[in-house]
């Protein structure tokens, strides 16, 4: 039997008012399971750099990879499964891309490391499938070929799941009924194999999205078994459709592998940047903090926002300290500068720095009364006289770590704090039930 290798990656298809791109993947495999294709893997979630203007929702694009017997009349279903589940009515800009090939060609891995940071215009995508004659199809503006092309191209290193489930067509838009407790003890019996699915300090479930989308709960975690454990925790009185596992790059920070270049630092741009404290930071209004970074001559100016809770840590930074910050571009506005939206701090070298102060009378353990310029300091209990100011090191309450942002402010990208210096491997197996339809 003949069987053809073919990746297919799409993207764009969602909008804020309902469809999803996972939905689609989901009715596409289950298209393909019908059909007895063969799988090569899970099927991918791939997000992209999420500090670009005009993402979708997450900017997440999906790859499957696949062998079958019959690519020619598999392409054309798939075609039609975008077309019909992409909501281009309401500002989806679906893309679609094919790809038969045993392996994939390293510009497309190039194309999609590439989208893992920068901003790649649909011009410049639509000029590559072109280039690299890739078989493709974009609806509204095209914009979903970036993604399309860089799902098929990612090259996984680290890696996580993500076990998505969906609900059944009458239940959409409709509030989502999930026993809180429930998803904080299928926490604390499955974590850290699975994360981000309860936030202890707000009492608040993670894994259940709040829109007319049909995804019902998403558990993230770092194996199928623990997934599928986690999933059976979850109460809900709810009859679901049924649940695919996608492998993600999700909790992997992807986005900030790449070191910018101060000399060529653009909007949008996602990195990380390594540089003095130039300016110290202030807090506007009590809610943002702001400071400025000095890398290698050129200054940049920083934001942390009030939402990661890193603000307090930030406030504490000093001119001299040595950094490195992670974070997105935002691009000049009336009121700001360029700015570097802090996505987590780490400190490298914290300077020296003395604080100054009345000096302590030894007796009365009281700090002394200046009494007057240059007339010395004097105890008022005991009458003890010293002449000059005591000279400390200042407590910084910083150390030499990583700072990240409270789970409320983690982006799909971020990663947590259990996972860092983790390098999950999961080997895909067909045997894994990855992908069911309940009979209920
Ligand atoms: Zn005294």
């Amino acid at each position: 039997m003949n069987l053809n290798t073919l990746h297919i990656g799409f993207d764009d298809t969602d909008s804020p008012y309902g469809m999803c791109t996972t939905y689609l993947a989901y009715k596409v495999v289950e298209f393909l399971k019908k059909e007895r294709t063969e799988f090569l893997d899970f099927p991918k979630l791939v997000r992209f750099n999420p500090n670009i203007p005009w993402k979708t929702r997450g900017n997440g694009a999906v790859g499957i990879s696949i062998r079958t017997k019959r690519p020619h009349r598999t392409k054309q279903m798939i075609r039609k499964f975008v077309i019909r589940y992409s909501d281009t009515k309401n500002g989806a800009n679906p893309g679609l891309v094919f790809l038969e090939e045993e392996t994939i060609p390293e510009n497309l891995k190039k194309f999609s490391k590439l989208a893992m940071w920068n901003l790649i215009s649909r011009t410049k995508a639509k000029r590559f499938v072109k280039e690299n004659s890739l078989e493709s199809y974009f609806f509204g503006n095209g914009q979903g070929l970036v993604g399309a092309v860089g799902s098929i191209g990612y090259s996984f290193e680290d890696q996580t799941l993500e076990l998505l489930s969906y609900r059944k067509k009458s239940m959409f838009g409709k509030k989502r009924n999930l026993e809180s407790n429930s998803v904080k003890m299928m926490q604390d019996q499955t974590f850290p194999h699975t994360f981000n699915s309860f936030d202890e300090k707000k009492r608040k479930v993670m894994i259940a999205p709040h829109g007319p989308d049909p995804v019902f709960c998403g558990i993230r975690g770092e194996d199928p078994g623990s997934l599928l454990t986690a999933f059976e925790l979850i109460e809900t009185n709810e009859n679901l459709a049924g649940y695919m596992i996608f492998k993600s790059n999700q909790g992997t920070g992807d986005h900030l592998q790449n070191q910018f270049d101060v000399t060529n630092i653009k909007p949008y741009m996602s990195g990380t940047l390594t540089g003095y404290i130039s300016e110290e930071p202030v807090s506007a209004e009590g809610r943002h903090v702001f400071f400025s970074l000095n890398s290698r001559g050129s200054e940049i100016a920083c934001a942390v926002y009030r939402e990661t809770r890193m603000t307090p840590i930030a406030m504490r930074l000093r001119r001299g300290d040595k950094v490195t910050v992670g974070g997105g571009i935002r691009k000049a506005s009336k009121n700001h500068p360029r700015t570097l939206n802090v996505e987590f701090i780490r400190v490298l070298e914290l300077a020296e720095i003395l604080e100054h102060k009345n000096p302590l009378c030894d007796n009365c353990n009281k700090r002394m009364k200046s009494k007057g310029r240059g007339q010395g300091f004097e105890c008022i209990r005991c009458g003890r006289k010293a002449i000059n100011k005591e000279s400390y090191v200042m407590n910084r309450r910083l150390e030499n770590k990583l700072y990240i942002p409270a789970i409320s402010a983690h982006r799909h990208l971020t990663k947590p704090r259990q996972r860092i210096g983790s390098l999950n491997q999961v080997k895909f197996e067909d045997k894994i039930p990855w992908f069911s339809i309940f009979r209920n």
